[in-house]
């Protein structure tokens, strides 16, 4: 073994240790604990604008590194819809893959469940992801029953774009879910054509690569190129799971 990963298996094992507690549970690696490691950024715009689903919290696994939002999907897939488990007649498109989460789909059987990502240079990527913009995904029409691609839209200039392209490749009575940050107080997102470097992203947005914060007119972009929307909320039944309360589900239906 890699000095490396043995120093990593030790921390894994002192942090079981230190956080061992009844109070929350991973349903990714079933480590139940007292709390959560802190996990994102701490910059001021997601405090101004009180951004859900970004900001320095408490929501990394202990055992597993998945965090929050990973958790609440888990959840949502799981015991809400019901997908995941063997499923054979339906096919899956995964965007940007959450580690934990496609780990679990790929434990199952599925007609396809494909990950994707676009490949940038210096980064590496699981061997089960292949490269694909979000702007042209090589698939026809009405190809997929489940489409998930969740904190991509805030880095993409042209999201209305990427929205339409999901909403293409999506089967009719097929769903998308499709999470971003988003800003309770903000009626309209911010986006603002002036910002153009990683550091004026980082003080507007609150991240550097992202473009935009959304704000309560997200549903309606979501709309406007033809998806039905329901935000739901599911946070109370699966405190345990150590989510978000404040998270909402953009769930979208063709
Ligand atoms: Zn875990």
């Amino acid at each position: 073994m890699e000095v490396k990963s043995i120093i990593r298996e030790l921390r894994t094992t002192y942090r079981v240790f230190k956080y061992k507690g009844e109070d929350f549970f991973c349903p990714f690696c079933g480590n139940s604990s007292k709390g959560f490691l802190p996990i994102g950024l701490p910059h001021q715009a997601i405090k101004d604008y009180k951004i859900i689903g970004a900001g320095l919290r408490n929501g990394g696994c202990v055992k597993c590194d998945s965090i929050d939002r990973d958790r609440l999907l888990y959840a949502y897939f799981e015991f809400e819809l019901n997908v995941l488990r063997n499923n054979p007649k339906l096919s899956i498109l995964h965007l940007a893959p959450e580690l934990m989460l496609s780990k679990e789909f790929l434990k199952y059987k599925y007609k396809r469940y494909l990950c994707t990502d676009k490949f940038m240079p210096g980064y590496t990527y699981p061997k089960h992801t292949v490269d694909m913009d979000i702007m042209d995904i090589t698939f026809p029409d009405n190809s997929f029953d489940l489409v998930i691609c969740n904190h991509v839209l805030e880095h993409i200039p042209d999201d209305i774009g990427a929205m339409k392209e999901l909403y293409r490749v999506v089967k009719p009575s097929g769903t998308a879910v499709l999470q971003v940050p988003i800003s309770p107080l903000l009626t309209i997102s911010y986006e603002n054509p002036e910002v153009q470097t990683d550091h004026d992203r980082e003080v507007h947005y609150g991240q550097y690569d992202h473009v935009r914060i959304y704000g309560q007119d997200y549903i309606r972009r979501l709309q406007s190129v033809g998806f039905t929307v329901d935000k739901i909320s599911i946070t109370q039944k699966y405190k345990s799971f150590g989510v978000i309360p404040e998270e909402d589900l953009f769930i979208c239906t063709k």
